[in-house]
């Protein structure tokens, strides 16, 4: 049996190696969108598993949202197989990242290191948690080249817009199929296991009116009053109601231990006026106003219910207001997901942190959705985590970092687990 003083010497040794790895990775700008760079870093990783002894494979998501020759959908797919049968373990993370956005100070693409801390976008969120996952792999395969079962590491597109190109399409094709564990390096921290996470409901609510002329209210129906009528229902009877929906589920923040929603945007009226225009808007009633929900629920909760609240919101104020009518449009739902305790790659996970932080892991769910969701609906395997280096509330914003100590950490437990689950 491999030991934990071995697999920390073995990922020590790497130190200098995963701060390079992370580099590279940041310096290759996997914006999306519009998607840029897919294959160059495919190229990349495929070269670097294959000189660790993986069959590498690359994988266009043809025909998938947002796949076009400009900007292909290329997703790397890793496999090594040990010595003996046994189960498969896979490490899955996302290849792109969101945009740069205001307010940086550094290069977001150079990689800079200052003291502990690696900055560039991705670098947490999760360029460090991939090159986490490589090293662990090249460690553990490095100290127990006789294992069994088999590891593969996979790096995929388009987390950020939803995954379709990514690991709901490599789900649709049977790539999870023979896959015992997953575990996806999202920043959740070294001494977090995430466990799943929350639903999701976004729909289009339209309510009608007519138009009419501005200085004649009356002779129209304005879509904004009536919308203001629905803004103040939910107001008024539906954050209360939801306040009341808590869960078992342990979400981080405790805000999002409940049902919550947000109103993304409002639209009403005459469209906003074009750039550069500077003359007055014309005075009309208007015929129609939308907002758009974005409802996140619980594992206690069903997605009928969670709509069949919407449309009751909406039945009462038609039953309140002569010539009230309206539409509900969906347009994205994600089921919750939320792995056992007792699972058998939460409990080796937690295993590990326990033997390389000298502490007991934390247990959560995330308040927003990841590739988790295809795994699980798709791939039909509930044993999946996420764990990996990094602080959460530093994806996607300005001066983005990951520390160096913490993403060497986590290697080690990730190899831990290799060693557990895949003998050593
Ligand atoms: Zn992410």
């Amino acid at each position: 049996m491999l030991t934990d003083t071995a697999i920390a010497k073995a990922i020590d040794a790497r130190r200098d190696d995963l701060v390079r790895l992370t580099q590279d990775l940041i310096r290759i700008p996997t914006l999306n969108p519009p998607g840029r760079c897919y294959r160059e870093i495919c190229d990349y990783l495929a070269a670097r598993l294959d000189n660790a002894g993986f069959a590498t494979e690359l994988l266009r998501a043809h025909g998938t949202p947002g796949d076009s020759d400009a900007h292909p959908r290329w997703n790397m797919v890793a496999r090594r197989r040990g010595a003996r049968p046994g189960e498969c373990l896979h490490f899955n993370s996302h290849h792109d990242v969101v945009e740069v956005g205001h307010g940086w100070t550094r290069d977001p693409f150079a990689g800079e290191v200052e003291g502990d801390r690696l900055y560039g976008r991705g670098a947490c969120d999760m360029k460090g948690g991939l090159a986490a996952s490589i090293i662990a792999a090249e460690a553990f395969l490095s100290l127990a080249p006789d294992f069994a079962g088999s590891l593969e590491i996979s790096a995929t597109a388009d987390e950020e817009s939803g995954g379709f190109g990514g690991v709901a399409w490599l789900a649709e094709q049977g790539h999870y199929a023979h896959v015992d564990h997953v575990i996806i390096p999202e920043p959740l921290h070294k001494d977090r296991i995430c466990l799943g996470h929350r639903g999701v409901w976004w729909a289009e609510v339209e309510t009608h009116g007519r138009i009419a002329h501005g200085s004649m209210p009356f002779l129209g129906d304005s879509a904004i009053r009536h919308m203001g009528a629905v803004l103040a229902e939910i107001e008024e009877r539906l954050y209360p109601l939801l306040a009341t929906k808590r869960t078992e589920m342990p979400v981080v923040p405790e805000g999002a231990r409940q049902s919550t929603l947000n109103i993304n945007s409002i639209h009403g009226g005459e469209a906003e006026p074009e750039p550069g225009y500077d003359g007055l808007p014309a005075p009309c009633v208007a015929d129609r106003c939308r907002i758009i929900l974005d409802r996140r629920f619980l594992i206690e909760e069903s997605i009928a219910e969670v709509k069949a609240e919407i449309t009751a919101v909406m039945e009462r104020v038609k039953a309140a207001r002569p010539g009230f009518s309206y539409e509900i449009r969906d347009l994205f739902e994600v089921q919750p997901s939320m792995a056992d305790r007792d699972a058998p790659v939460v409990r080796s996970t937690a295993a590990a942190i326990e033997r390389v932080l000298a502490r007991q892991p934390d247990f959560v769910v995330s308040p927003g959705t990841y590739d988790q969701k295809h795994i699980d609906r798709i791939g039909r395997l509930k044993n999946c985590i996420a764990y990996g280096p990094g602080l959460l509330h530093l994806a996607h914003q300005p001066d983005e970092w990951v520390g160096i100590g913490d993403m060497a950490d986590s290697a080690k437990v990730m190899a831990g687990v290799m060693a557990d689950l895949l003998g050593g």
